[in-house]
């Protein structure tokens, strides 16, 4: 596995978010995406402040995610699944760097 990429990614992300201020919904990663188009569904007629908020939690979260990554990264263990600790596929890591579980493990938690 080519971590140095992950790393790169992981990086590109941190400053994408923290130098910004956050609020870039459309290059979030395509889970998040969907969790905001929901959001927006089910927010639409309520105020949009109310909408921005949930977007900076999402963020912050994405970033203390990235920060954890970068720790895996360095301790030898990243890849591999919290919950499981099976590898997460490439493909799922590709899209989401900062992942912490496989993507079995993921849809356990939102089932
Ligand atoms: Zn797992």
């Amino acid at each position: 596995m080519d971590v140095q990429a992950y790393k790169d990614a992981l990086l590109r992300k941190k400053a994408e978010i923290s130098g910004t201020g956050g609020i870039k919904p459309l290059q979030a990663s395509m889970e998040n995406n969907t969790r905001q188009g929901d959001m927006a569904d089910q927010a639409s007629g309520n105020n949009e402040v109310h909408i921005a908020l949930k977007l900076k939690q999402t963020d912050a979260k994405i970033l203390q995610a990235i920060e954890e990554a970068l720790w895996r990264i360095d301790k030898g263990s990243y890849g591999v699944c919290r919950d499981c600790g099976e590898m997460i596929a490439e493909a799922r890591l590709n899209a989401i760097p900062w992942t912490r579980v496989c993507i079995k493990c993921k849809e356990k938690q939102n089932s």
